[in-house]
């Protein structure tokens, strides 16, 4: 029986995950006896900035158990955080689990665990039962933070573990995270999508939305500054909608300008903003608050209204334009990047001109273009107007080709010009050089030490390479 019908509180399920825990940690210890060295494990995080934050639990309550963390899969713990939003995410995944299975020959103790959206689809988990017995540990996303309840239950016992759930309301706090950049975190705000676009899988995976209380995020975030981070990240798939659900609503405007008064906190990001909620008040937030970086990552997916409309998006080319217009009147040098789909069912040469004019028109900083990929159990997969593979290709070429050229374009009229940088580490080709980045996400390679890490430079970007600058600390 799962334990949240038991109705155990968030506070009693995270006291009971550190049992397990500290349960774990005898048979990792006893089992390191027996092979007179230490556990080892690697997490790999295959999709979103949600998975990669994820990951950082993962990793956290391995390290609690004892395991000491490595770089490759030839390790005593393998763990898959996959993800489903395209196909190819899927297929990645498939393909590496066969060279697993012949590291598990070499290690037979070896344990693969798989977690993470890809299991919350229908048909996965009955195809790794019947034909990836080697893996012995499959959870999904709503019981992530049961992780270590579930490697205790690996560890005891010789069967294949399965524990996918359909849905989950509980958020359990506190758990241990270990974070990949130590000057730099995500931070979970929201939880879940309740948008149904028709193209995507992830309220199906990752179910309805959720938010989490202000007091929460604040003590996380405070408690991450104190540990060194200087730029939060703030999470959500439509951070835009944040805290309606709550029993006291907070608008996530207010949520910007909460986060904006922490002390020693330098940068705040979000991702990912909905047009369709884009509040006026979020506009005048992003001015208000001196911490917000000037970036807005606003997802455009189609520049034909109609397409839009039948993409479920809730707002048509004339709104989203009119968002940029409000973006740049309030904050003049606003980043703005984007997501889009081409090849959607349907889409005509005439839907795909408006949204190359799109593009033009708003000239985006960056655009991340995805090629559709048809996700079963979507209301797009069954529509019978599919747009054939060579058409879509010869699109997503011109776009990206359209999107590149803007690109270089927009980071070319940033020469010369000084701006605030955030060091992040040393350059990886020249140690005498310093690598950081831009409020618009950009990096910048400058002379400089690695005591410089983690602070705020104003550097002159004195030549653009195209996606990256050389610069010179004024
Ligand atoms: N919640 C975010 C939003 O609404 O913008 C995006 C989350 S999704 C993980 C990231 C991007 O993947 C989307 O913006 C969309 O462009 C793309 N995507 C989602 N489903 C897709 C599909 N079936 N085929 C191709 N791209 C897809
Ligand atoms: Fe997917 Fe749309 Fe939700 Fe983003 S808002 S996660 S694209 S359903």
């Amino acid at each position: 029986m799962r334990d949240f019908e038991l109705n155990l509180t968030p506070e009693q399920e995270s006291k009971k995950q550190y049992e397990y825990m500290e349960k774990a940690k005898e048979l990792v210890s006893i089992k390191e006896k027996e092979l007179g060295r230490k556990l080892t494990f690697s997490v790999v995080t295959f999709g979103c900035q949600m998975n990669a934050r994820d990951s950082e639990k993962l990793v956290g309550i391995l390290t609690e158990m004892g395991y000491v963390e490595v770089e490759d899969e030839h390790a005593d713990f393998v763990m898959y955080n996959t993800c489903t939003v395209r196909e190819n995410a899927d297929n990645k995944v498939w393909g590496r689990l066969g060279y697993l299975q012949s590291y598990k020959k070499k290690n037979p103790h070896m344990i693969i665990g798989l977690c993470g959206c890809m299991m919350q689809e229908p048909g996965v988990v009955e195809k790794l039962k019947k034909s990836y017995k080697h893996v012995n540990l499959i959870f999904g996303t709503h019981n992530i933070y049961k992780f270590a309840e579930l490697v205790y239950r690996c560890l005891s016992s010789n069967k294949q573990i399965i524990d996918v759930w359909k849905e989950n309301d509980k958020i359990v706090e506190d758990l241990p995270i270990k974070r990949k950049f130590k000057f730099k975190s995500g931070v979970n705000i929201m939880f879940g999508c309740n948008n149904f676009c028709s193209y995507c899988i992830v309220p199906y995976v990752r179910g309805r939305e959720k938010s989490r209380e202000p007091k929460d995020i604040i003590r996380e975030i405070e408690g991450l500054v104190a540990d060194g981070v200087c730029e939060v990240m703030l999470l959500g798939q439509n951070v835009n909608s944040y805290g309606k659900n709550l029993d006291n609503p907070m608008s996530f405007a207010n949520l910007l300008r909460e986060v904006n008064k922490i002390e020693g906190l330098k940068r705040i990001r979000f991702m990912t903003s909905h047009p369709k909620d884009l509040s006026d008040d979020l506009i005048l937030a992003m001015k208000e608050c001196d911490k917000v970086c000037g970036h807005m990552h606003l997802p455009l997916q189609s520049g034909s209204s109609r397409i839009l409309k039948v993409m479920n998006r809730h707002y048509d080319k004339e709104k989203y334009l009119d968002i940029v217009r409000k973006l740049r009147e309030a904050i003049p040098d606003i980043a703005i990047t984007t997501d889009i789909i081409v090849g959607f069912p349907g889409e005509t040469e005439e839907d795909f001109e408006e949204t190359l004019n799109v593009v033009k028109e708003v000239e985006y900083d960056s655009a991340f273009t995805f090629i559709y990929s048809k996700r079963t159990g979507t209301p797009a997969a069954t529509m019978d107007n599919q747009v054939p593979h060579d058409v879509i290709k010869d699109r997503f070429n011109r776009l990206l080709k359209v999107v590149q050229e803007i690109s270089a374009k927009k980071a070319k009229s940033l020469e010369g010009k000084v701006v605030p940088v955030l060091v992040e580490g040393l350059n990886e080709h020249d140690d005498s050089l310093v690598t950081g980045r831009l409020e618009n996400n950009l990096v910048v390679h400058f002379k400089g030490t690695e005591d410089m890490i983690g602070q705020i430079y104003n550097v002159k970007l004195e030549e653009s390479k195209g996606f990256y600058f050389l610069g010179g600390i004024v």
